[in-house]
């Protein structure tokens, strides 16, 4: 019995410290100077006996997973708020924190009394990614972030510094997120989907990528993300929940801010997962990742793509230009050999014809192991003239990032 209350006074007196020795994280030092007046009917948490001074810092263990700030609604930040007797105001001026004067760390938001601040940090994190590395591609232009999660697996995505056809701005500051860790499609010439589908990603840590990439990019260079492509590893329809959630994050005025014309979901094909968007208040761009004119040699291509008649997933994806007014693009891969033929390129034009849409060719790009090859300049050339012909719209995107295998489809698991 005695061990018992001698135990409880110990765990009393020491709690915040033996939180923060748990979580890894040290008060900064400017959050103690602030009043303590703030924190009206909350009531406060024991203090740790060195308030103030200054402890080793320890990083977070590894495996474990708290509530993450980044993607959560205002209205479940108000609960929070409110069953611990705060104001309402509270979940406001963490949004203003996190999203507006872009401070992640908890103990910083110093217009949070301490011991609120030290309760939302026992519970709260911004998110869980952690930066592992950035590889630069030696023009400069393109960025790949290496992140590792917080049960040790890893993705990456990358930021790409492209012309802008906008004329207000100079550059565009592209960031290619991942959805999930591996990919469930397995297209013959991608290095995602290689070892499957290991799991899906959160919320935070889908939106943490766009954010972090931001913060750094204003700290290097002084320039804000001006678009998001969801073309990194990851099928996003098959992580809708926590896609949808990100894209609300990035898109909400009181969030960051960014307009949905500047938001591109690309997908396999997933047309539960077309449609869904289509019935959401959303007008972000879509783009289906099509690789081939017809069925047989898109299942050939893209083992997921016997899930679904190309026909069902083309219905759906005109009725969300329908819904949207927005355009739709079409990615077509070329694989020498494989679908970069004339024929190819007529039936293109056969199954696209009379549709609002664009095509955006992409040359093969070469992943290690893989049997594959580039199409030479004139079967791209010649391809896209008849495509030309066939009133198709269509663009080329050549390579971006290469040399540090960033470029599309590039992305592959990475081993902690
Ligand atoms: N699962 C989604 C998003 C990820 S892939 C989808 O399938 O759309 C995004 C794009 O990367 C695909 O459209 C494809 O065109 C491109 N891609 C993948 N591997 C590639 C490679 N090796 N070379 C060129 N483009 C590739």
């Amino acid at each position: 019995m005695v061990y018992l209350y001698f135990g409880a006074l110990i765990f009393f007196v020491f709690g915040a410290k033996i939180r923060a020795f748990v979580t890894g994280e040290n008060p900064s030092q400017t959050a103690y100077s602030l009043s303590m007046s703030i924190c009206d009917g909350f009531s406060p948490l024991p203090k740790s006996s060195n308030f103030g001074q200054k402890t080793k810092k320890i990083s977070a263990p590894k495996y474990i997973r708290m509530k993450y700030l980044l993607g959560v609604t205002l209205d479940t930040l108000n609960t929070w708020f409110q069953e611990r007797g705060q104001p309402r105001f509270r979940a406001g001026q963490i949004f203003d924190w996190l999203y507006k004067k872009e401070i992640s760390d908890i103990m910083q938001m110093s217009n949070l009394s301490i011991d609120l601040r030290y309760a939302l940090d026992k519970e709260w994190k911004a998110h869980g990614i952690e930066l592992v590395k950035i590889q630069t591609s030696d023009d400069q232009q393109t960025y790949k972030f290496l992140w590792q999660l917080h049960d040790g697996k890893r993705v990456e995505s990358v930021l790409i510094i492209g012309e802008n056809r906008d004329t207000q701005e100079a550059q565009r500051r592209t960031v290619c997120v991942s959805s999930q860790v591996g990919c469930p499609a397995r297209c013959a010439f991608c290095a995602s989907g290689r070892e499957g589908l290991l799991r899906n990603l959160e919320p935070d840590e889908i939106i943490a990528q766009v954010y972090e990439i931001n913060r750094w990019l204003q700290k290097e260079r002084g320039e804000r993300v001006s678009h998001i492509v969801y073309m990194g590893m990851g099928e996003p329809f098959r992580n809708y929940e926590a896609v949808l959630q990100s894209i609300r994050t990035m898109i909400a005025p009181d969030m960051m801010g960014i307009s949905q014309r500047r938001i591109t979901v690309s997908t396999v094909g997933v047309v539960e997962g077309i449609q869904r968007l289509a019935s959401e208040d959303l007008k972000v761009n879509l783009v289906l990742s099509l690789h081939a004119p017809n069925q047989k040699l898109r299942q050939k291509i893209i083992p997921y793509a016997r899930e679904y008649e190309l026909q069902s997933i083309l219905e759906a994806m005109y009725d969300y230009a329908a819904k949207t007014k927005r355009d739709i693009t079409f990615e077509y891969t070329l694989l020498a050999g494989i679908n970069d033929a004339p024929e190819h390129a007529h039936e293109l034009v056969e199954l696209l014809k009379n549709k609002q849409c664009s095509v955006n060719l992409i040359p093969y790009n070469p992943v290690a192991g893989l049997k594959l090859e580039k199409p030479s300049h004139e079967a791209i050339r010649g391809f896209r003239k008849i495509l030309d012909a066939g009133n198709i719209i269509s663009t080329c995107r050549y390579t971006k990032g290469d040399d540090i295998a960033a470029a599309c489809g590039q992305l592959a698991l990475q081993k902690s």
